[in-house]
């Protein structure tokens, strides 16, 4: 049988179906008869997966910058659609720009690390960058590039709709925060960030790097966590 015939057989099924229940309405003497979708509405999860999904598909392909020209892949982000705080990276690595994924190195299992010590994992938070593909030799963004990424985090703030946002090292604090200040400055404390809340603490590349910076990346997420508490 083909898909059309099928198609027809369940149309006359649903109108038999209908004839009936409004013939039984009418006999229990109600004059009007409601009809509700069959499809409960989506819950907001879906819909901010829905919208991240469909933003990934206009941007996959992004030529804009030299970028795109040496990457492997695109690395989006990735967690949960509703995350509650966003940590934000500079860019991709070596390993992320091979896998497509946002801190899969060694910097990233530091993260998860970090994450297991206040009770979050990878699934509850969201994780990406200022810049979706990979600088040659990992050197520092460059402004163009930052300039004509930029909106496209600004627009993942959006949709997942964050209650903190956690900037890990220098070049994500600066940038989101628009200022030539230290990390030693910047962090620390809470800062206004739109409708937000903005928290600076060190990339887990330069805990690797200096073990001493482990106290006070600590210190950092124990301010998170009173943050996410009070949210
Ligand atoms: S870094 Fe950003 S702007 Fe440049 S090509 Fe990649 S996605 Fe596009």
């Amino acid at each position: 049988m083909g898909s059309d015939s099928r198609d027809s057989q369940v149309d006359q099924e649903t109108l038999c179906l209908l004839q009936r229940y409004i013939t039984q309405q009418m006999e229990l003497g109600y004059k009007e008869v409601y009809f509700s979708s069959p499809f409960p509405p989506p819950k907001p999860e879906d819909s901010s997966r829905c919208r991240l999904e469909e933003f990934y598909e206009r941007i996959k392909d992004c030529q804009r910058c030299p970028l795109a020209k040496s990457r492997k892949n695109l690395v989006f982000g990735e967690g949960n659609p509703q995350a509650e705080i966003i940590f934000v990276g500079e860019a991709p690595g070596g390993d992320e720009d091979r896998l497509g994924r946002p801190f899969v190195g060694r910097a990233g299992q530091l993260l998860t690390k970090m994450l297991g010590a206040i009770d979050l994992t990878r699934e509850d938070i969201y994780i990406a960058n200022i810049l979706k593909c990979r600088p040659p030799g990992n050197r520092d963004p460059l402004p163009s590039e930052v300039a004509l990424c930029r909106p496209y985090l600004d627009q993942q703030i959006e949709i997942i709709d964050p209650l903190v946002i956690c900037a890990l090292g220098r070049i994500a604090a600066q940038t989101l925060l628009d200022t030539r200040r230290s990390l030693g400055e910047l962090r620390g404390f809470l800062h206004p960030f739109r409708s937000r809340r903005l928290l600076v603490t060190y990339h887990p590349a330069a805990l690797l790097r200096n073990p001493h910076l482990k106290r006070p990346a600590w210190e950092d997420l124990k301010l998170l966590c009173t943050q996410l508490e009070r949210g």
